[in-house]
This record gives C-alpha cells, sequence and structure tokens, in this order.
C-alpha cells in the first residue's frame, strides 16, 4: 500500500451525527488537523457543534462532498443504511465510509458490500468508552473489514481512539460492540441489583461499591456507574437506555442468528426492552438501576 492514499491531515472528513458521542469525536478529529465538516439532521446539534468551535455543514451533500472519509455516528444500522442511499451519489470516488455507530452486524455486512461493489471502500469501526472516552480520544474501536482499507482508514481512527482492534471481516466490528454492551448491561444490572439488595440489609451502598470494587464482583459498572450515576441519583451518564437496549437486542439477535443457545442474553434483552417500555426513550442508561430494583 503507497502510504499517499492513508487518509492523514489535512484531508477532509465528514461527520454524519453530531449527538453525544458524534460531537466530541469530530472534535478529536480536528485537533488533530483533519478538516472537519459535520452534519446532524437535528438544528440545535449543528449549532451546538458550530458553538463549540465546529465546522457544520447545512447539507448531508455539503458535508460529503469531496470527503477522504465518511463517518456516520447515527443511532442504528437502519438509519445509517437510509442515510448513506441518500447522500451516496455525493461521495467521491474510492472514498472510506466508516460506520462508527453500534450497528446490527448482518446489515452491516450486506450494506458494506453494496458500497465495496460501487466502488467505495467501507469499514465498520462502533467504539467504546462512553463520551468522557470520546473527548479525551481515548475510545476502544473494533474494526471490521478489509485490511488495506483499514490501513487507510487506520491515521483517523488513531486521532479517536487508544486501542483499535481489528476484529475481521465486515460486521465483525459491531457484533463484537454488541456482545461487549451485552456483557456491560448484565454487569450493571448484576451490580445495581446486588447495592438494592445490600442496602435493605442495612449495608452502606457506597461501602458496598467500595468492596466489590476491591474484590472480584468488581466491574466497569461498579468502577465508573454505581457511585457516579446512580447512587447520586444523577442519571446523566450521556447514553441513553434506548441505545442499550437495542445493544443487547442485537446481540441476542446475533445469538440465534447464528443458532448458538444463549438464555441470560434472552433474559437481559427482555429486561431491558421491558425497562424502555418503562422509563421511556429519554432515559439514561443507569436509569436500569432505578427500574430493576422497583417492584412491579
Ligand atoms: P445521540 O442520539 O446522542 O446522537 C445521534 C445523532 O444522530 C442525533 O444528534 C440525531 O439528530 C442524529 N441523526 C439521526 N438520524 C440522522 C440522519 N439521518 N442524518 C444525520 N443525523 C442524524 O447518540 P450517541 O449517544 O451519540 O450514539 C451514536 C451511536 O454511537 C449509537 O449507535 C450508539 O449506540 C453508539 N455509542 C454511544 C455511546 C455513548 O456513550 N453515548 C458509546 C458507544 C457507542
Amino acid at each position: 500500500m503507497s502510504k499517499s492514499m492513508t487518509i492523514v491531515p489535512p484531508a477532509k472528513v465528514a461527520v454524519i451525527g453530531l449527538g453525544n458521542m458524534g460531537q466530541p469525536m469530530a472534535a478529536c478529529l480536528s485537533r488533530a488537523g483533519y478538516q472537519v465538516a459535520g452534519f446532524d439532521l437535528s438544528a440545535d446539534a449543528r449549532r451546538k457543534f458550530t458553538a463549540a468551535g465546529g465546522a457544520a455543514a447545512s447539507t448531508a451533500e455539503e458535508a460529503v462532498s469531496g470527503a477522504a472519509a465518511v463517518i456516520t455516528l447515527l443511532p442504528d444500522g437502519k438509519i445509517v443504511r437510509a442515510a448513506i442511499e441518500s447522500m451516496k451519489q455525493h461521495f467521491s470516488p474510492g472514498t472510506i465510509i466508516i460506520d462508527m455507530s453500534s450497528s446490527a452486524p448482518i446489515g452491516t455486512k450486506s450494506l458494506g458490500e453494496e458500497l465495496v461493489g460501487a466502488g467505495f471502500g467501507f469499514i465498520d469501526a462502533p467504539v467504546s468508552g462512553g463520551v468522557k472516552r470520546a473527548i479525551d480520544g481515548t475510545l476502544a474501536i473494533m474494526t471490521g473489514g478489509d485490511t488495506k482499507t483499514i490501513d487507510r482508514a487506520e491515521p483517523v481512527l488513531q486521532a479517536m481512539g487508544k486501542s483499535v482492534f481489528r476484529t475481521g471481516p465486515l460486521g465483525s466490528g459491531h457484533a463484537a460492540k454488541a456482545l461487549n454492551n451485552y456483557v456491560s448491561a448484565a454487569g450493571l444490572a448484576a451490580a445495581a441489583e446486588a447495592v438494592a439488595i445490600a442496602e435493605r440489609f442495612g449495608i452502606d451502598p457506597n461501602i458496598l461499591v467500595d468492596v466489590l470494587n476491591a474484590s472480584t464482583g468488581r466491574n466497569n459498572s461498579t468502577e465508573n456507574k454505581l457511585k457516579q450515576f446512580i447512587i447520586s441519583g444523577k442519571f446523566n451518564s450521556g447514553f441513553s437506555l434506548a441505545l442499550m437496549a437495542k445493544d443487547i437486542r442485537t446481540a441476542d439477535d446475533l445469538a440465534h442468528q447464528l443458532d448458538v443457545p444463549a438464555p441470560l442474553a434472552d433474559e437481559v434483552a427482555a429486561q431491558w426492552d421491558d425497562a424502555l417500555k418503562v422509563l421511556g426513550s429519554s432515559a439514561d442508561h443507569t436509569e436500569i438501576g432505578r427500574y430493576s430494583t422497583t417492584k412491579r
């Protein structure tokens, strides 16, 4: 691969979706020297992006025209497909589309094959680490797709992440991401239940968290979510319950599509789907703490 084919600053990069993740990830690209054009359907998101120093395009066409890479950070794979279909006539030949949303892997595979067949590059590169690590540029990124295309996109990904994993063919990044969030959600729900039981027994919830964090029950949620968002009652992590429920459902659907028995994933997916019905689409995912410990 010639070095000139890699996408390095000051190449133009379009970021489609300027929400909780898109905005700070676009800021990381700007800091690395890329010429970033952001676009979001929401005028409010575009305004916030501009207020934070970003260059918001007024149309998707303007954002993607002449871009060496087009990054999507949208709620799900169906929305990604629709957005790409409406923009693709404006992509330059050889543009690499990088879907960094948490999309469903089987849909990603077919979308990617269509785009590659049309002469574009496509990789899936979902992220983990939440808003805080998106701001710091220290996300974990899992990439699926053709190795040469990932090589070309690597500097763009490095500007937003600390670890860039290669998980295999198209869709494998999205599969890894959904499975990660299933494990994360199960750990969060278990830890929140443990805290509620401890409290009823008379143990201070903060002390129980300290015990877990010094013991074998420790996980990312015991370290970074219980005190910060659940016990404090803040419930403002910046990752919605609707998006987490979608990710767990994606992991559980994958288990069924591949005919792998996953009874715990069935339970966790059903629990989070119900929590979404009860708490509504504006709930933060950490509100599972108050859902799962409320008697119904
Ligand atoms: P968000 O809801 O804050 O932002 C999504 C943005 O997409 C919104 O601003 C919305 O207006 C915009 N949008 C929707 N359809 C569009 C379209 N067709 N064209 C342009 N813009 C459109 O979501 P988020 O938290 O930023 O998450 C984005 C993706 O990243 C999701 O797939 C999510 O699962 C994943 N993710 C989120 C987090 C997190 O902590 N928030 C962490 C890892 C991964």
